[in-house]
């Protein structure tokens, strides 16, 4: 008799999962049925500020598949607008609510695989009726900020409350819109996922861009007229808006798993082992940002809610559905992004999280271009490193430029991952020619700076 496997969460971790799995099990092994309570399936969220802006002119570009195509490539039963409400691990069956009026239905499972994503942060001053104040977690969110962004007159002023990477990609794609921008952030600094020296940058560019950014604000409530939003009140005054958005960070999406009793991280995240099997609770399987992780550089366990985990994770999680044996190796905090032209990289430690983890380091920062000083286009760029002292190894790099900047932290992500030294890197067989960078990449200038400061 066939087996039967429920997916909770129809996105990246969730449909990755159930694809995977149907690659080895045929329809007569392997029955799949992914309940989503919202309106898509297997979409980018990390595409829905592009949308926003307007550079993305449709919505469903953001969709690589639909229930349709899940059903008819994968033999997928996707059950669209049901939330599932309750898992009885004893009786291994879900409850689901179909949220388009149609009752309650109990599903039995042999195999569960948990993908219920993230939560946004949404403080009580946000848990509002108010009309005009969205979160972007999901593409039902983005649907509904485009629709009032595209309301007829449009929407002026915008209030993005947060600066994480989020915030900063929603920004942007409102100043894109034409609409005048205020960021508010309570830290000193934007960008919170570099160091604040690195964040200046950021913020700068920001506010040539004309973002009018206020740091060390905290938000206190909102001012309404006629049941719609018309300012964001703070600890610093009043902020005019016909339009708030919220990028507060997320935490992950547990409450029905820690209501069955399976269990929960340090970081608040599920636990998993290297399988992506729920730890300890036999075949219930997650991904995604609804679970912790291992950091390789820190040794210790974190929630990184991207979706390049996502969807590796789902992977790893169907391969062994499957029948296969797949591990997902941990992750070194490897992310990008851009404001306007302004490009961000990251990878390993900011020398925050290498303070807590008792590592002994230098970091230094070396400026540089994007390609020769001689040739068309050459903007700066700004390279940090931080290396452990005295072994030299590296343990995380920043990246902030004007172009090539962002994807050039993957050759710094490959050296971390793989335990290179500065001294190592120095020697690296980096492509040059001068369209392309200067005759010293900025990435082994920044090698040589940090063996020269390990030498002191
Ligand atoms: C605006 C934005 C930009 C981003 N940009 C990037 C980027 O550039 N790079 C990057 O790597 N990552 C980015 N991310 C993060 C990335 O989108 C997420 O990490 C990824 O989507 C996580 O996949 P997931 O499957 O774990 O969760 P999700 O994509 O959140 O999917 C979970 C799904 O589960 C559903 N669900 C939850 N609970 C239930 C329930 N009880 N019953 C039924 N369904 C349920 C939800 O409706 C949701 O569709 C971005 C995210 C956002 C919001």
């Amino acid at each position: 008799m066939a087996e039967r496997m429920i997916v909770i969460g129809g996105d990246a971790a969730g449909m990755a999962a159930a694809a995977q799995a149907r690659r080895s099990r045929d329809r007569d092994d392997l029955e799949i049925v992914a309940f989503e309570r919202g309106h898509f399936t297997s979409y980018s969220a990390c595409g829905i500020p592009y949308w926003i802006s307007g550079l993305v002119p449709d919505r469903d570009q953001l969709i690589a598949r639909d229930p349709a195509t899940h059903r008819e490539k994968f033999g997928i039963d996707v059950r669209l607008r049901h939330e599932v409400v309750a898992i009885d691990l004893d009786r291994r069956e879900v409850t689901a609510v179909d949220l388009t009026g149609g009752g309650e239905i109990r599903e039995p499972f042999d195999i569960l695989m948990y993908a219920t994503g993230a939560v946004p942060t949404t403080p009580d001053w946000a848990r509002t009726d108010v009309a005009g104040v969205f979160g972007v977690q999901t593409l039902d969110d983005g649907s509904a900020l485009r629709s009032w962004l595209d309301a007829d007159p449009p929407p002026q002023r915008a209030v993005v409350v947060g600066g994480g990477y989020i915030g900063v990609e929603m920004a942007e794609a409102l100043v894109l819109r034409g609409l005048s921008v205020t960021l508010v952030e309570r830290a000193e600094q934007p960008m919170s996922t570099v160091d604040p020296d690195m964040a200046r940058l950021v913020t700068d560019a920001m506010r040539g861009l004309g973002v009018d950014i206020r740091t060390g604000v905290q938000v206190t409530g909102l001012s309404e007229h006629d049941g719609r939003v018309d300012a964001v009140r703070t600890d610093a005054g009043s902020i005019p808006a016909d339009v708030v958005v919220l990028g507060l960070g997320v935490r992950p999406n547990t409450a029905l798993a820690e209501a069955a009793g399976l269990p929960i991280g340090p970081t608040g995240g599920l636990r998993v082992d290297r399988q992506m099997r729920v730890a300890g609770v036999p075949g219930v399987w997650a991904g995604g940002d609804c679970v912790e992780t291992l950091h390789r550089v820190s040794g210790m366990p974190v929630h990184v809610p991207l979706g390049t985990h996502a969807n590796k994770q789902g992977r790893v999680a169907g391969i062994n559905i499957g029948g296969g044996y797949a591990t997902f190796a941990g992750v070194i905090g490897t992310a990008v992004t851009k404001v306007c032209d302004l490009e961000v990289g990251r990878t390993g430690l900011r020398e925050r999280d290498a303070l807590a983890a008792g590592f002994e380091f230098v970091s230094v920062i070396a400026e540089s271009t994007n390609r020769a000083g001689y040739y068309p286009g050459a903007r700066p760029m700004t390279v940090k490193l931080i290396a452990e002292r005295p072994s030299g190894r590296l343990l995380g790099a920043q990246i902030v430029g004007w172009s090539e900047a962002a994807k050039r932290i993957d050759t710094l992500a490959v050296a971390l991952w793989n335990r290179m030294t500065v001294d190592d890197m120095t020697a690296l067989d980096l492509g040059y020619a001068p369209p392309y960078s200067p005759a010293w990449d900025p990435v082994l200038v920044a090698a040589r700076k940090a063996v020269d400061e390990l030498a002191r």
